[in-house]
């Protein structure tokens, strides 16, 4: 029987203690059965047992093995691609309803922590930090534009202003959204499993669907057992594989990866980010920040296209660490990992129904911490019949990557190089 661990992570290290879960042996009956224990399939399963459905989660690994127990932990409103690119893409009435929902995610995170009393060390507080004109520009209009759908929790910082919250020169303002923020994002979906066993759902893990059995009744089958359920939801994202080969070809699993210091201290972590806010900056190929509660900076960035795992991630990240707070350079790298998401042509989320009875939600292309929670919300609520908030996110125009299965990773490595040097030439 195959038992996948942790990969070695900060996350992992210092995740709170957690009851040994079982592995699926046998057949079980339930109204849904969810696959993958990341925040998208914990999420749903929340939702739907605090509104009466039976729930088997199904993890192939372990609670949050994915990319919701590996992220940066930055707590990012809105979507990957921002609300004028879906305003362009659907008609007024969609649009209106997914500009409305683009902050929720953060909402439903905050409510899960407080009512499950879920320990994850949540900071309020996230800053977009411009380094040129041309990014400032962008992030006063992103200002403007979520303000119109009723954000309006959002300062803008001047190069004076951000020097007082980021201790980097490279910047020159930024846009602080206080509904933003922090979490230890393994402690997390931790928590939310608990969550959900708490109402009487149950989670197997080292049980990988391995195949489904579609029809009026679905049938799950993993190594060992099935789950037979009235609905099904997909929400294995980037580690999904091949399960549901329709899933697969609109979409591409992507690395990315993050490195923790040793300890700074309460002095110098101070210096470099007085507040606590969380940081990411605006290029395309994005560097993220943030402390962590015992004054670690964990620092992410760089992409894999095709989730390839680098040999030598501290190489690839550490200068990347040194360009933004030079004054690390001696500073000792305790952790580094890789972590897969799932990028889409769009690069906004994929959600739907195969037939009648097989939900999904994919594909956040990078920023998921809060729509995955939101999604577990919009997936409850379709099979619960209100399906227009639903709708409006299985509306989006998707296409397959160009190039089919072969091609699809060098031509996406291809658009990325140019936007990597837009990024390098400020353009
Ligand atoms: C390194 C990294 C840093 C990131 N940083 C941020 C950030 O700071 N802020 C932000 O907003 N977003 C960030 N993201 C993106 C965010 O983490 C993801 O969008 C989000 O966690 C996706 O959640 P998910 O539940 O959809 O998928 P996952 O968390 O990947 O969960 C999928 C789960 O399904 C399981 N699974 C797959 N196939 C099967 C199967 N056949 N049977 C059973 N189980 C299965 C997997 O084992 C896994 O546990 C980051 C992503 C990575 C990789």
């Amino acid at each position: 029987m195959a038992n996948t661990p942790y990969p070695q992570s900060y996350y992992a290290a210092s995740a709170n203690a957690v009851p040994p879960r079982p592995v699926l042996q046998g057949e079980v009956e339930t109204d849904v059965c969810v696959i993958g224990a990341g925040y998208t399939g914990l999420s749903s399963a929340l939702f739907l047992l605090e509104n009466g459905f039976r729930v088997t989660v199904l993890e192939a690994a372990k609670v949050g093995f994915g990319a919701s127990g590996r992220n940066g932990g930055q707590i990012v409103n809105s979507y990957s691609r921002d609300i004028d690119v879906i305003e362009r893409s659907v008609g007024p009435h969609q649009a209106q309803l997914l500009g409305q929902m683009a902050f929720e995610g953060g909402r439903i995170i905050r409510e899960r922590v407080a009512k499950y009393q879920i320990q994850c060390d949540l900071k309020d507080g996230g800053v977009f930090a411009a380094l040129n004109s041309k990014h400032m520009g962008h992030l006063e209009s992103q200002k403007r534009l979520w303000e119109r759908y009723g954000h309006t929790q959002l300062e803008l910082l001047d190069e004076r202003r951000i020097r007082e919250v980021v201790a980097c020169d490279n910047y020159v303002g930024g846009l602080l959204d206080m509904s933003g923020g922090h979490i230890h994002p393994l402690n997390l979906a931790l928590g939310e499993a608990a969550a959900v066993e708490s109402l009487g759902g149950t989670i197997y893990e080292q049980s990988a669907a391995v195949r489904i059995e579609r029809g009026a009744n679905p049938v799950v089958h993993t190594a060992e057992g099935r789950v037979r359920a009235k609905f099904i939801i997909v929400a294995g994202n980037a580690y999904l594989g091949n399960l549901v080969p329709e899933l697969a070809a609109k979409s591409m699993p992507c690395g990315t990866q993050v490195i923790t210091t040793a300890p700074l201290g309460d002095e110098v972590a101070k210096t470099l980010l007085p507040q606590d806010y969380c940081v990411e900056d605006c290029n395309y190929l994005l560097d993220y920040y943030r402390l962590t509660s015992d004054k670690r900076l964990i620092f992410g960035g760089g992409v894999v296209y095709g989730a390839r795992d680098p040999a030598n991630i501290e190489a690839i990240i550490r200068p990347k660490m040194l360009k933004a707070f030079p004054q690390l350079k001696n500073v000792k790298i305790d952790y580094a990992w890789t972590g897969n998401f799932l990028l889409t042509l769009s690069r906004l989320p994929q959600v739907g129904r195969l037939g009648d009875n097989i939900y999904y939600s994919q594909g956040c292309s990078g920023h998921g911490v809060t729509y995955t929670h939101l999604a577990g919300k919009v997936l409850a609520e379709a099979l619960r019949g209100q399906a227009e908030r639903f709708d409006a996110f299985a509306g989006l125009p998707h296409y397959p990557f160009p190039g089919g299965q072969m091609l699809r990773t060098p031509f996406a490595a291809l658009g990325a190089w140019y936007y990597g040097l837009r990024d390098k030439f400020g353009m």
